[in-house]
């Protein structure tokens, strides 16, 4: 694979020291540890950044603290709030290039992808999220008081943002999930300190030079790059955060639970998913073809929400099957730099091996490989689009998150109760996919998935105005929409004898 060209303004910016967001200043880790970032198209070393960990983790809780008690974060109006949110969506558009080219290099995505979906969707976020800060509303409840007689009483419930909030996000959408976390817990006026994930920390290092410059103030929001066992760990069980959100693997996510559990902190998560993604037999395949390819090779396959399950009513399976392949065919791999590429690397030399392990696993389990079904080997970590047929419910590629280019299909009968038990016969529960002509048996089928995200004749569609997030161990709260803001908000009743 060829080595892409870097723009000369983002070698610039590689070149100087990426320190940590601590109290509003960019300062080295404690320990003067740093950390090397990678392309994973080539395996070359782009940045070292500054190691987090324990101690600055500590340091940028107490800045958090402060800023959120005192100081004019804890004072500002909720319109001027709203504004500098909305700055900071207004400065992600005006350096789109620039973060989409970091994206590529350090996540491996192509650029036009990171520019068209991560960097549009994070402005949009702040964009979004900035209207709901002048519009947090509480209630005036006309209490009874049983217990109180020939009392009277006036009661109000004010909502208040949580505190400190310790934000765990990872590498799949570094700069989209930096967004998803930090807009709503500004919009609610917490202060913030996010650990990013070790492999892709660049774009939410650039994204807080940006949350500066729209003029948020020191200490409101820290950005932490480290390692999830060290820095990761110590925010999730620090004495001094009240709120833990946290983005990723159902494995790391109950580590979490465990250590917020102590104190007993609110906890949000949102983690895998297995989605399944059903063509049934009258769907227009002009459209769930295409559609069902995008739904697992996007952001190759690294994605919570993938549509990693396919269901496709037998009498059209063999066609589906093969017009998946030859769309597959078509997906030119290659440096996300480079022009016309429309899949990069998987993002680490871990995640190629934990991929290409399960591939030969499939392979042992009796699965058969229509097209892909082995890593590229050599430079890079590359792995094509593979279709597995021959599946069976037991297969360990069916049951787990592959988090990879990698859709295993399998040939239902009728769209009746079988199908309905195996689309839900996972453990997680965060997307589903349907495609058919027939919109009451679409919708009877969407109400029977438990899912938190249904795709009736589409698939990723996301906006910053709907909730996502998981059934059963995909999760516990919901991102985006008006429903998050209830992960960073108590509701406190206040009540007034008046008689
Ligand atoms: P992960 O281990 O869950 O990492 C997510 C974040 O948690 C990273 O910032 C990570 O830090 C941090 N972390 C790890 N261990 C921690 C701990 N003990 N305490 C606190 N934080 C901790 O995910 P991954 O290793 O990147 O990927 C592994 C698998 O997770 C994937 O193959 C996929 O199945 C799944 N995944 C799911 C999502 C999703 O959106 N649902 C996203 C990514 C991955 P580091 O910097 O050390 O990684
Ligand atoms: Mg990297």
């Amino acid at each position: 694979m060829r080595t892409a060209v870097v723009p000369q303004a983002i070698r610039d910016w590689l070149s100087k020291p990426k320190a940590l967001l601590i109290d509003g200043k960019w300062v080295a880790a404690q320990s003067g540890k740093t950390f090397e970032v990678h392309d994973p198209a080539t395996g070359e070393v782009i940045a070292h950044v500054a190691e987090g960990d324990k101690a600055d983790i500590d340091l940028a809780v107490k800045a958090a603290r402060r800023a959120f008690e005192s100081g004019p974060w804890a004072r500002m109006t909720p319109s001027e709030r709203g504004r500098i949110i909305h700055r900071i969506g207004d400065l992600i558009l005006q350096h789109a290039d620039e973060l989409a080219s970091i994206e590529a290099l350090d996540n491996g995505k192509p650029k036009a992808v990171a520019k068209a979906a991560d960097v549009t969707l994070a402005a949009d976020m702040f964009h979004y999220m900035s209207g709901w800060a002048t519009k947090i509303e509480g209630k005036y409840i006309n209490i009874s008081a049983l217990a109180a007689p020939g009392m009277q009483f006036a009661s109000m419930v004010r909502p208040e943002p949580v505190g400190v909030v310790g934000q765990i996000i990872p590498w799949n959408f570094p700069l989209l999930m930096a967004a998803w976390k930090l807009a709503p817990a500004l919009t609610t006026g917490c202060t913030v300190v996010l650990k990013v994930a070790e492999e892709t920390p660049l774009s939410a290092l650039r994204l807080g030079e940006l949350i500066l410059e729209a003029g948020v103030p020191a200490g409101v929001v820290n950005i932490i790059a480290g390692f999830g066992e060290t820095a990761g760990a110590a925010l999730a069980g620090h004495p001094d955060v009240d709120k833990v959100a946290f983005t990723g693997s159902t494995e790391v996510g109950r580590l979490i639970v465990q250590a917020a559990s102590r104190d007993l902190k609110k906890v949000s998560l949102e983690l895998g998913g297995k989605s399944p993604n059903i063509i049934l037999k009258d769907a227009d395949l002009s459209q769930a073809i295409p559609g069902a390819t995008a739904a697992i090779f996007f952001n190759h396959g690294q994605c919570c929400n993938a549509g990693s399950r396919l269901f496709v009513h037998k009498s059209i399976f063999e066609e589906v099957v093969e017009g998946i392949a030859k769309e597959a065919a078509k997906i030119k791999i290659g440096h996300g730099l480079d022009d016309g590429v429309d899949m990069g690397p998987l993002v680490s030399q871990v995640q190629y091996d934990r991929v290409t392990e399960f591939l030969a696993s499939g392979e042992q389990e009796g699965a058969r490989a229509v097209c892909g079904g082995k890593g590229l080997g050599g430079k890079g970590y590359f792995v094509p689009p593979t279709i597995l047929v021959d599946t069976n419910p037991g297969m360990k590629v069916v049951r787990e998150e592959i988090f990879g280019p990698v859709l295993v299909a399998a040939p239902f009968d009728d769209a009746d109760d079988t199908l309905i038990a195996e689309a839900n016969n996972t453990i997680y529960g965060l997307a589903a996919g349907i495609w058919g002509k027939d919109g009451g048996e679409t919708q009877r089928i969407a109400n029977r998935l438990k899912a938190g995200s249904i795709w009736i004749n589409c698939y990723h569609v996301f906006d910053a105005a709907l909730p996502f997030g998981g059934y059963k161990q995909s999760g516990w709260g919901r991102e985006m929409g008006q429903a998050v803001l209830a992960n960073y908000l108590e509701q406190k009743a206040i009540t007034t004898r008046i008689g």
